[in-house]
C-alpha cells in the first residue's frame, strides 16, 4: 500500500487488473474509501485498522463496486446520473448494452449470470454526490469531476490542495478506451480525456495495472491511449469499404481477441463498441444484422 499524504493507495489482486481495480482510502475523520474493487483482504484490513464508514464509488461496474458488501454498516454513495442505473437488472443491462444488442431474451439470459454478492454490493448504495462541487473529508478537499464516456456518470475524485486525481479507467492500457457500453460515448470519453490534461494536479493514479502517472507522463500516455480510436476508426472503415456487413464486422475481434467473442458478454460489447464507431464514422447502422452498411 503506498500512501501520498492522507491518501492511501490500496491494490487490487493481479495488479489491479480488471475485474479488480485500485481503491483509495481517505485517511481522515469521515473515514472514507473510493471504489472497492481492491483486494478484499486489503480492504478488510483498512476497515480494522483505520475503520470504513463512508464508501463513494466513482461509477456502477463491477470492477470498481464489486467489494461494497463487504462493509454492510457503511454507507454509500454513487454518483448522481447513475443511481438510479445501478438499483434494478434492467438499468444495468441497459447500461452494458445488453438490451441494445439482444433485447429482453438476452436480458433475461445475463439475468442468471450476475453474482448476487454484485447485485448486493450495489444495492447497498443509499445516496449521491454532485459533479464538480468541493466536499471536505475531514480537512482532505474532494471535488468529483464529471468525466463522461467510459459510462455517462463516470466521475474522477480529485484533491486539489494534493494535486491528485484518481483517474479510475483512464487506465492508459494496452487495451485502449472502453466506452462500449449503451451508456458510453466516444466523443465524451476523448472530451472527458482532454479534461484531465487541464487539471491542476502532478499525481494520475489509473484505476488498472498501470500505476501512477506524473502530469508529464499522464500527457504522453494520454495521446497515446486516445489515438486507439483513430486506429479503430479507421480499421472498421477499411472493413466497411471491403463489403463487411455489421454481423461480419463483429467477429474479427476489433477490440477483444477473436477467441473471447464466444464469451456473451465480450461480444456484446464488441457489438456495441463496433456500433459506435460506424456512427461516428456518418455509417447507417441496420437494425438487421446481415445488411450491408450505407453511407448516410
Ligand atoms: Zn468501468
Amino acid at each position: 500500500m503506498q500512501r501520498i499524504g492522507p491518501i492511501i493507495v490500496v491494490e487490487g489482486p493481479n495488479n489491479s487488473k480488471v475485474p479488480f481495480s485500485r481503491s483509495l482510502y481517505i485517511d481522515c475523520s469521515e473515514k472514507v474509501l473510493i471504489d472497492t474493487g481492491a483486494d478484499p483482504q486489503a480492504l478488510l484490513q483498512i476497515d480494522q485498522e483505520y475503520g470504513i464508514e463512508l464508501i463513494i464509488n466513482t461509477h456502477y461496474h463491477p470492477d470498481h463496486t464489486c467489494h461494497n458488501h463487504l462493509f454492510p454498516n457503511a454507507t454509500k454513495w454513487i454518483n448522481s446520473i447513475e443511481f438510479q442505473t445501478s438499483r434494478t437488472i434492467d438499468g444495468i443491462a441497459r447500461g452494458n448494452g445488453i438490451f441494445q444488442e439482444w433485447g429482453s431474451h438476452g436480458v433475461n439470459l445475463w439475468r442468471k449470470s450476475v453474482p448476487q454478492e454484485w447485485l448486493n454490493s450495489l444495492d447497498g448504495i443509499s445516496d449521491t454526490y454532485e459533479y464538480d462541487v468541493d466536499y471536505s473529508f475531514g480537512d482532505v478537499r474532494t471535488v468529483f469531476l464529471h468525466t463522461p464516456g467510459h459510462t455517462s456518470g463516470f466521475s474522477c475524485p480529485y484533491f486539489p490542495d494534493l494535486g491528485v486525481v484518481y483517474v479510475g479507467d483512464y487506465d492508459m492500457t494496452s487495451f485502449g478506451p472502453w466506452y462500449n457500453g449503451a451508456d458510453g460515448s466516444i466523443d465524451d470519453f476523448i472530451k472527458s480525456g482532454k479534461r484531465l490534461l487541464n487539471i491542476d494536479a502532478d499525481t494520475f493514479i489509473t484505476g488498472h495495472q498501470k500505476g501512477i502517472f506524473t502530469k508529464a507522463e499522464f500527457h504522453v500516455a494520454m495521446e497515446k491511449f486516445l489515438s486507439f480510436i483513430d486506429k479503430r476508426d479507421h480499421l472498421i472503415d477499411d472493413y466497411v469499404q471491403k463489403g463487411f456487413s455489421f454481423e461480419e464486422l463483429t467477429n474479427i475481434g476489433i477490440f477483444y481477441p477473436k477467441k473471447s467473442l464466444t464469451e456473451p458478454i465480450f461480444k456484446t460489447w464488441e457489438r456495441s463498441g463496433i456500433r459506435k464507431h460506424l456512427q461516428r464514422l456518418g455509417y447507417v447502422v441496420p437494425e438487421t444484422n446481415n445488411e450491408l452498411i450505407s453511407t448516410k
